[in-house]
């Protein structure tokens, strides 16, 4: 069998369209035959993406709206939260994949094709004893349709089964509904967000509002949890309701759009590849296990494969130190809210409370120094937590 592209993208949606964006502005790519391969044609405004950083990438044109400062809420500690040098920034789905179409779409060697793909063709079988790559070996898509696509590397962010977590692993999901609402009056200041609003029930386990206003009328407002099971869709309505009428005080309103997810948080060890398939996005382990937040790590992943591709590096490398100790963090988290050992809401608030703002958002970064950790964790009763940061460091 020999290849037939360089490179296929297998799942074109945040993760398999950064990779390829990043493809799109570098002439590296330019004489590459890149394969990208979606079941879904991507013309809806499926998700927004909200995301912090300190200076501008490769998304910053379409930027939908941005803030400097962000509000804190819980029952334990309250305050505006001084987050310069980062800017929080909010990126609607429906523009990101339009923009990222209609750069692809200058480029000759970029074919799309609407396809489902069935699995990734084994490329194990093509392993030698050490388990390392042979310099022939090539990767595969088996499409629904029983055809199967050949390429010296395949991109994929597919998930092909749900997340299972072993028994030793922690599994919660975020899941959440967001309702954009256009109210009657002016009632938001579009210059600051509520990064976290605790003031809900906390009878589910750890819950919060996000209310991201990008006019004086007009908000995104979004009910979530961290927890195992996800609520019907009619306590999210409810919950939503109530939050607008009793904390914004907001009664005339209209909902202008709509969105549900559910972002897994676990502690699963996910590989990064088999083979020449390469596992990217959620599907490769990119969603924050203590926070859900996913859209910067794809961008530092996808930067950092590109690299490696342009370099020659083996792309299944991709932890640094910092990801192994955010992932020992994430662990020791999930470990107290699993065993309740403390409410979230107490948690997030005595993080806020101790420490600066900017240095929570680099610590669930992994971007943080071991200085600024110690001084997190000293935030958190040891009494809870350091119990629980032995038992998932052994
Ligand atoms: C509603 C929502 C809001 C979110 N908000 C944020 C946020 O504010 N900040 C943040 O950091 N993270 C957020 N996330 C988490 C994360 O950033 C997103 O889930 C992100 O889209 C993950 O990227 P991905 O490429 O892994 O998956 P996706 O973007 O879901 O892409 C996977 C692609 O694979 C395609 N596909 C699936 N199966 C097949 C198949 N068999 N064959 C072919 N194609 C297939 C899908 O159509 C899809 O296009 C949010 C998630 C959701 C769901």
């Amino acid at each position: 069998m020999n290849k037939q592209y360089d490179y296929i993208i297998a799942g074109a949606g945040c993760a398999g369209m950064s990779l390829l964006m990043r493809m799109v502005i570098d002439p590296f790519f330019a004489s590459k035959k890149i394969l990208v391969l979606d079941a879904d044609d991507k013309q809806q405004n499926d998700r927004t993406w909200c995301f912090w950083e300190t200076k501008p990438d490769l998304f910053e044109s379409i930027v939908h709206h941005q803030w400097t400062k962000l509000d804190f809420y819980s029952n334990h500690y309250s305050s505006e939260l001084s987050i310069d040098p980062y800017i929080y920034k909010m990126i609607r789905g429906l523009d990101f994949y339009n923009y990222v179409k209609t750069n692809a779409s200058a480029s000759p060697n970029i074919e799309w094709r609407k396809a489902s793909v069935k699995k990734l063709v084994e490329s194990s079988k093509f392993l030698d004893h050490s388990n390392k790559l042979r310099n022939n070996e090539i990767a595969g898509v088996e499409l629904v349709d029983g055809e199967i696509i050949y390429a010296e590397y395949v991109f994929s962010s597919i998930l092909f089964e749900p997340i299972k977590a072993a028994a030793d692993e922690y599994h919660f999901l975020q899941h959440f509904k967001g309702w954009e609402i256009k109210a009657a009056t002016d009632c938001f200041d579009s210059s600051k967000a509520v990064f976290m609003d605790f003031r809900v029930g906390q009878e589910q386990g750890t819950t919060f509002m996000y209310v991201l206003p990008t006019s004086a009328n007009t908000a995104l407002i979004e009910y979530t949890l961290f927890t195992e099971k996800l609520l019907a869709d009619d306590d999210y309505n409810a919950a939503l309701k109530k939050y607008i009428a009793e904390q914004l005080q907001i009664n005339y309103y209209e909902i202008l759009h709509e969105e549900k997810g559910v972002i897994p948080m676990t502690t699963k060890k996910f590989s990064y590849a088999k083979g020449r398939n390469i596992f990217i996005g959620i599907a490769g382990g990119q969603a924050k296990a203590s926070s859900g937040y996913a859209f910067k790590f794809i961008q530092k992943r996808t930067t950092q494969l590109i690299e490696a591709i342009k370099k020659g590096k083996d792309l299944t490398y991709g932890k640094t130190m910092n990801d192994s100790k955010g992932h020992l963090y994430d662990a020791v988290l999930l470990h107290v809210l699993h065993h309740r050992k403390m409410p979230g809401d107490e948690i997030f608030a005595a993080i806020f409370k101790g420490n600066k703002a900017s240095n929570v958002l680099a610590f669930l970064d992994n971007e943080s120094s071991i200085l600024t950790d110690l001084k997190i964790m000293s935030s958190v009763p040891t009494g809870i937590f350091l119990p629980a940061a032995l038992k998932e460091l052994l």
